[in-house]
């Protein structure tokens, strides 16, 4: 039978093997199984740490038979085996009820697969799969290494092994089977092995070295694809021209210039000169803008606004959040003062409207909105993902710029970039820096600028935890410190995870994904703004003015809300991460986040950024029940020691990617990049850009390389597409 990669796994394992590996790994083709790569490899003769095994994971390891002993039940008929194996502190207890496993002798090797449990204090198996060492007739045994494979219960990582072998020995000569897929001349230049040969080495190596030198020509494999998907978009984008939108002087943007209370910093000139002559090219800008919360990014935006308003187009900015929305909205118009209100008694004709949309409008102010959008008369129109509507069209859509990216994926930067009559300029601003190898891979399709520099003046924030369990008193004087500085006439946020009350709106609707996944069942439910705020009033913040704020308010009381706390006619607000984004009240400068540990990396420093706006120094405070000693513990620490995001946005990246992996290699659940690292792997997904881009230069496209074209392919239709989403 000739088999290849396409090959289906019943043909060449049996339908049964096939079933379950469908099934649980979603392994269907030959190339399917051979790019299931080991997760780890055991050393023959060193049993695996057991001590550094967690209760609940499932897992393999090897190990040697100590001590067998089979004993009667008391309590009920029937018998039980007990094994040791490892020795001393590294050892654990297989557990069978009414069965002997045949091999079980001491002294006796094997692989043992099972979910860790513990037994009065010591980590035991029970019923685990074994696969044990026979030495003789196991000529994988024989060798040096053996790989572990990401297994699940029915398809354990032996059942693996075994079907990879009959594979690789399928055709003698592996090099029939697979086609390499890389040209010979980028393998030659980056020093890569073959990838019949990287395979046979990744599944079979007899040293280390081996699996190193066939990981990164894997890496490679991964890498070049996802360069060349986002190099062919890139193509694709510059191929349709837009319009030039080049600068004009004695218009808005001039007036915008003069009406700012402040110099810009180097930094937002240097970007504004930037966009300014991609704005005057024909070849629509696509630019990422990140820079640090309180960095100044709205202005640069409303900078670019402003050129392309004055050339004769309309630019439209889009948040995250209503309250966000309505918030540009009120300071873009109160910048340009008549200016923004053409058309109106007080207004300078020679300006333009800036022109609020966003989904809670009424019928009627929402119809007039539509309107002078599309007639042209709002120059700067500021929405919700409601601008993504189709009933929302634009006159001369020229500039899109879309705040605080992490909530927007491509699908939609796309659906308002159709909303042009060519393609129009698009901006993106994201607070939550991105390490470089990620602004390569998934957002590679967009050039980056970064603002590093805060605008002078600023007072900063000093971060700490307050771990409740160990110290329950720094809660206290940490409402103390909070009642101290509103005496001071400034003003606080109190963050909670949960809104409260009702079970069935647990959580924010627009929060942001990134916290930990709840470590075990048996946790209480976060901590809710409505509790909160009702013990606060109470008890340690009574007599201030309390007011709360919450995803399930309408808008129009978010927006009052938010007005009277910007306005200092409330003390404390305690919230939810509604607050997180973007919302700017320069004189808070307490914010107290409760179960800090709820949420992620990126999202507690997007949070503690409200309170570094003003003049006055910062406080954040993130308390929480977990051990100062815990992993969550220490990821807060790391949080309240750095303001650097580059470097919390690597920690947020670590501390995901672990969970992705895990998470990958449970569920079976494909995923696109298992070799490649964005973390370490900066270097080779660099080359592997420069290499994409030079494949693409021509007119053929990947004509001349199917291999690649196919894995393109794939990665298309796979899920892996969902990848390149997943900020
Ligand atoms: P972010 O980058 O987080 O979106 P904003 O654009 O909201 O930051 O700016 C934060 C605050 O800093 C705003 O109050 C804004 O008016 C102010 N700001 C922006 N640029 C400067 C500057 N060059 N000097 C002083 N204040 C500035
Ligand atoms: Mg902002």
């Amino acid at each position: 039978m000739a088999v290849d990669m396409s090959t289906r796994l019943d043909r060449v394992l049996g339908a049964k093997t096939a079933k379950v590996m469908a099934e649980q790994l979603a392994l269907h083709t030959v190339r399917d199984l051979l790019r299931h790569y080991p997760r780890k490899y055991a050393r023959r003769g060193e049993m695996t740490k057991l001590e550094d095994l967690q209760v609940g994971d499932r897992v393999t390891v090897l190990a040697q038979v100590r001590k067998v002993s089979t004993r009667k039940m008391r309590n009920r008929p029937g018998s039980l085996t007990e094994v040791t194996v490892g020795d001393g502190a590294n050892s654990m207890q297989l557990v069978f009820f009414n069965r002997k496993h045949a091999g079980l002798r001491e002294g006796a090797w094997g692989l043992f697969a099972g979910t860790v449990g513990e037994y009065r204090k010591s980590k035991q198996f029970a019923h685990p799969d074994c696969h044990l060492m026979t030495g003789d007739d196991d000529e994988d045994w024989a060798r040096a290494l053996i790989p572990l494979y990401p297994a699940t219960r029915d398809v354990s990582s032996w059942v693996i092994q075994r079907s990879v072998k009959l594979l690789l020995n399928h055709s003698g000569n592996l090099a029939d089977l697979v086609d390499d897929p890389l040209p010979e001349e980028i393998r030659a230049r980056h020093g890569l092995l073959s990838l019949p040969a990287a395979l046979l080495d990744i599944h079979r190596p007899t040293t280390m070295d081996d699996v190193e030198r066939a990981s990164h020509r894997l890496k490679w494999d991964e890498a070049i694809t996802l360069q060349l998907t986002l190099a062919g978009r890139r193509k694709a984008a510059a191929l349709e021209p837009g319009i030039a939108r080049p600068r004009r002087p004695g218009g808005l943007l001039d007036a915008v210039d003069a009406a700012l209370p402040f110099a810009l910093t180097e930094g937002q000139r240097e970007v504004g000169e930037e966009l300014a002559a991609e704005l005057a090219r024909e070849q629509p800008m696509h630019r990422l803008l990140q820079g640090e919360v309180g960095s100044g990014k709205t202005v640069v935006a409303l900078r670019a606004m402003a050129q392309v308003v004055d050339a004769g187009g309309q630019a439209a900015l889009l948040a995250p959040t209503e309250v966000l929305a309505a918030q540009h909205a009120r300071g873009i118009r109160a910048l340009l003062g008549p200016l923004g209100r053409a058309g109106e008694l007080d207004g300078d004709p020679a300006g333009t409207r800036v022109t609020l949309l966003t989904g809670s409008l009424k019928a009627a102010a929402r119809r007039a909105a539509l309107a002078e959008v599309a007639e042209g008369h709002a120059g700067i129109v500021v929405g919700t993902h409601a601008l993504l509507q189709e009933t929302v069209e634009f006159a001369d859509l020229g500039l899109v710029v879309v705040d605080e990216q992490h909530r927007f994926g491509v699908e939609q930067r796309d659906a308002l970039r159709a909303k042009g009559n060519r393609p129009p300029h698009v901006l993106v601003m994201t607070a939550t820096p991105i390490p470089r190898t990620v602004a390569m891979t998934v957002y590679g399709d967009l050039e980056t600028s970064t603002l590093r520099q805060l605008p002078s003046g600023r007072g900063g924030v000093a971060s700490s935890v307050v771990p409740v369990r160990e110290k329950p008193n720094w809660l206290d004087r940490a409402w103390e410190r909070l009642r101290e500085e509103v005496a001071a006439g400034r003003q606080a946020y109190v963050v909670c995870p949960r809104i409260g009350e009702d079970a069935g709106a647990e959580e924010e609707p627009d929060d942001a994904d990134g916290a930990p996944a709840a470590e075990s069942e048996d946790r209480r439910p976060p901590l809710a703004v409505l509790d909160v705020a009702e013990a606060l009033r109470e008890g340690p913040l009574a007599g201030l003015r309390l007011e709360v704020l919450h995803g399930r308010m309408t808008p129009e009381d978010k927006e009052a809300r938010m007005r009277g706390f910007a306005a200092g006619e409330v003390d404390v607000l305690v919230a939810t991460t509604v607050v997180e984004v973007g919302v700017d009240v320069p004189n808070a400068t307490v914010m107290v986040v409760m179960d800090a540990d709820r949420f992620g990396v990126s999202q507690l420093h997007q949070l503690r950024g409200r309170v570094a706006r003003g003049k006055h120094q910062g406080l954040c405070l993130l308390v929480s029940e977990a051990a100062t000693s815990s992993a969550t513990g220490q990821r807060l620490a790391a949080v309240a020691a750095t303001s650097d995001g580059f470097e919390l946005a690597r920690l947020d990246l670590e501390t995901r990617r672990e969970g992705d992996v895990l998470g990958a290699a449970q569920s079976g659940r494909r995923s696109g990049v298992r070799m490649l690292s964005l973390l370490e792997d900066e270097e080779l997904i660099a080359e592997a850009r420069t290499e994409a881009t030079d494949l693409l230069a021509g007119d053929r496209g990947l004509a001349d390389f199917p291999g690649l074209a196919m894995e393109v392919a794939a990665l298309a239709t796979d899920e892996r597409a969902e990848y390149l989403e997943k900020a």
